[in-house]
């Protein structure tokens, strides 16, 4: 039988976590007996209530704020941790954002902020860790990809364009660190309930899920808890996993 707090001593570091998906994964990474630290770029109430939901029910967390689309930002974000918790065990690229609008209207800046987020805040985040964790021979980094990096999407051309970098860019790291006990594995969501997609016509959305439904967050870091906490999930890297209701098969 598995321990029910595997990730005791470790520490993880989840971007993005002070609402949605990341926040539900900072609560099954506590949950699991890590060390959180939840990053936010804004919402400092959020990010301080997630702290306080983990912390409450005897979990450690702090929270930082860094945009982990700039250099210097996630350069001291990863310093802050590094002198906190003096380990780094877990990292999950989960922030991101939607600009969305059609190919022939979409104005530069919107392609580059969805792209300077989703995509290059990823390949950030992961060079400022490696050197921590090919040193300790150990680590997991999880990408948040979508479905939508996978199958395309009419008015997201910015946003797949990112998420489908994101999977060559988890399939190249997980091919560099392997030999160190590192896994990179991608998480794919569907169609999520989160802020992210609350202005969305679900109804032509449900149609295409054969299970029926939106996802929840709490599926999402499921999965995401799967693969950095389950032992049977040491053996998996490069992967990508659809967390997507079947809406995306083959
Ligand atoms: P969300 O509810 O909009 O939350 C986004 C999170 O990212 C917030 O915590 C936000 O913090 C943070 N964030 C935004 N800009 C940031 C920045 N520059 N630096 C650091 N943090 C930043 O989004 P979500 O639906 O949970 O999505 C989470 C991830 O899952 C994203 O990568 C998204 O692309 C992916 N995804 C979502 C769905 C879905 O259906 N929801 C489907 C597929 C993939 P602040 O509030 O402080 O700004």
């Amino acid at each position: 039988m598995t321990s029910p707090r595997p990730l005791t001593g470790q520490t993880a570091l989840i971007t993005g976590a002070s609402r949605g998906i990341g926040r539900a994964v900072a609560l099954a990474l506590a949950e699991a007996g890590a060390e959180v630290v939840v990053n936010y770029s804004s919402s400092a109430d959020a990010a301080e209530e997630v702290v306080q939901a983990i912390t409450s029910n005897g979990g450690s967390a702090y929270a930082i704020k860094a945009n982990v689309a700039e250099e210097d930002a996630v350069d001291q974000l990863i310093k802050t941790v590094l002198e906190r918790s003096s380990r780094l065990d877990i990292l999950i690229n989960n922030a991101g954002i939607t600009r969305d609008g059609l190919l022939m209207r979409m104005k530069t800046e919107d392609w580059q902020a969805v792209v300077n987020l989703n995509l290059t805040g990823v390949f950030l985040c992961t060079r400022a860790v490696a050197r921590t964790m090919l040193k300790q021979k150990s680590g997991r980094i999880i990408n948040i990809t979508s479905v939508v990096g996978l199958m395309g999407n009419a008015g997201q051309a910015n946003y797949a364009a990112a998420k489908a970098g994101v999977v060559g860019l988890t399939k190249s790291t997980a091919k560099e660190v392997a030999s160190r006990g590192i896994t990179v594995n991608a998480v794919a969501p569907g169609f999520i309930t989160t802020d992210m997609t609350k202005e969305l016509d679900s109804e032509p959305i449900l149609a295409a899920i054969p299970l029926g439904s939106f996802g929840t967050p709490e599926q999402v870091a499921g999965a995401v808890r799967f693969l950095v906490a389950d032992p049977a999930a040491a053996y998996i890297t490069g992967q990508v996993l659809q967390v997507d209701g079947g809406m995306l098969m083959g």
